[in-house]
């Protein structure tokens, strides 16, 4: 009996002191820097009340807009008439100091028309891509056994190791790990070429391949297939060898494009960011007109209600996102002193209005995360009024990303799993304005924080 007391006591001066402890290091520790931890425990400060009087029609009007100018791939001229859009819309809101600010960066390009040939041993010339990143070929192109790795990962490498994996051509089916691992891991267990293919089965009528950026500066050809292809040549290695034959030209060139930016001014030189990207592959409605869209109601409706925050808020709409987040890596590091000593967080929606799903947030730190989290609950975004949320713990890739490398407060929003990412089937219509709206006010309600004092 005694020692039993003497255990609990014990137990309780042990749990009581180690809470003491990482209260007292917390307290320290503030990877919030300047703006404090304090600053999101409290409510946001002003005339603005919440949600905002975001209109879900303006959201699906620009959305609409912005999507019509398809592709806005960067560098060509969609991402340039996107850009004047933008910045037209930017002036139009209200917002001051609109100004388009100069990215230069290392442009991928395909070339000419890239081929992939399968034999089976009969040909068979499937439909894909080639991913950007991806390396070329060189003539007369590259022959080599197709290997299926599964899912890719380390599991599936190390169940295959010693059977041929280098100098083959490395068939991966893409689940939960993103495609950037994926291709990194291939390379380093010698695959002469990546081709991945989508996690899930087409809908009726229409192929999915998703499109995007392997990995900067590959070392090896990336390619993506569509799900049905995977199986088709899974169900040929089943009965015996298939040779991958590949043509790809592409390549990287010195190239510039501009970010565009403007300002609710604060009353200090202080600033937050709220970022999204004009650049797409295809029409990109969910990713991310959605986002500009949600950017320019924040900033219509502010700029009507007069506000006046302490900290300024910079409205930026970055280019080159989907070539590794170009815009955004060039804006934060060449001005990365500035950054570092008047910047104080960066809210982005990318991949948003989605329908269905889970509205998904990441970033740093994960205080941050988790105070959008608590916020969207407050707000009334949450199971009761049958929506879900999510917090990511592992590092998300967005243009808030070279903001968390200078270790500022950074949030991503975004909503999914939404199935027809980076294809031709992102489009406006089969967005919920009503689900973007509240996404708009939350991200909306973030930056506020972040621009109080
Ligand atoms: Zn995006």
């Amino acid at each position: 009996m005694h020692s039993k007391l003497n255990r609990l006591i014990a137990g309780l001066t042990t749990g009581f002191l180690s809470g003491a402890g990482l209260a007292w290091w917390l307290a320290r520790y503030d990877p919030l820097g300047q703006v404090g931890y304090q600053a999101l425990q409290q409510p946001v400060i002003g005339e603005v009340e919440l949600p905002f009087r975001i209109d879900p029609t303006r959201l699906r009007r620009d959305t609409e807009a912005l999507s019509a100018i398809s592709v806005r791939r960067s560098g060509t001229p969609g991402e340039i008439q996107a850009r004047n859009w933008v910045r037209e819309r930017f002036r139009a809101v209200g917002l001051h100091n609109v100004q388009l600010s100069l990215v230069v960066y290392p442009r991928w390009r395909r070339r000419s028309r890239s081929q992939l040939t399968f034999f089976t041993p009969a040909p068979y010339d499937p439909q894909f891509v080639v991913l950007a990143g991806s390396a070329a070929t060189a003539a007369p192109g590259l022959e080599a056994n197709l290997v299926d790795l599964g899912g890719g990962t380390e599991t599936d490498y190390l169940l295959r190791v010693g059977r041929g994996l280098k100098g083959t051509v490395h068939l991966i089916t893409q689940r939960s790990e993103s495609r950037r691992e994926l291709v990194r891991r291939a390379m380093r267990y010698g695959a002469a070429a990546v081709i991945l293919a989508h996690g899930k089965p087409s809908p009726k009528g229409k192929a999915i391949i998703e499109n995007g950026t392997a990995v900067l500066l590959g070392r090896v050809p990336a390619l993506a297939v569509s799900n049905e292809t995977a199986r088709y040549l899974q169900g040929k290695l089943a009965r015996g060898p298939v040779r991958a034959l590949l043509h790809i030209n592409v390549g990287y060139g010195p190239s510039y494009t501009f970010n565009v930016s403007g300002e609710i001014p604060g009353q200090r030189s202080e600033y937050v960011v709220l970022a999204a990207h004009h650049d797409a592959w295809y029409a990109g409605a969910a990713d991310n007109a959605a986002g500009v869209a949600c950017l320019l109601e924040l900033a219509r409706v502010w700029r009507e209600s007069r506000l006046r925050p302490y900290r300024t808020v910079r409205f930026v709409s970055y280019a080159a996102e989907e070539d590794g987040l170009m815009g955004s890596l060039f804006d934060v590091i060449t001005r990365a002193a500035l950054v570092k000593a008047r910047c104080r967080g960066v809210v982005t929606p990318d991949v948003v209005g989605v329908a269905g799903g889970m509205l998904r947030f990441g970033g740093y730190p994960s205080q941050l995360v988790q105070a959008a989290a608590d916020l969207a609950q407050d707000l009334g975004y949450n199971e009761a009024t049958g929506y879900a949320i999510a917090t990511q713990g592992a590092p998300v890739y967005g243009d808030h990303w070279p903001y968390a490398q200078l270790h500022l407060p950074a949030l991503l929003v975004s909503k999914g799993p939404d199935p027809f990412y980076h294809t031709p089937y992102d489009l406006p219509d089969r967005l919920d304005y009503e689900d973007l709206r509240w996404t708009a006010s939350i991200a909306g309600a973030m930056a506020l924080r972040l621009a109080q004092r």
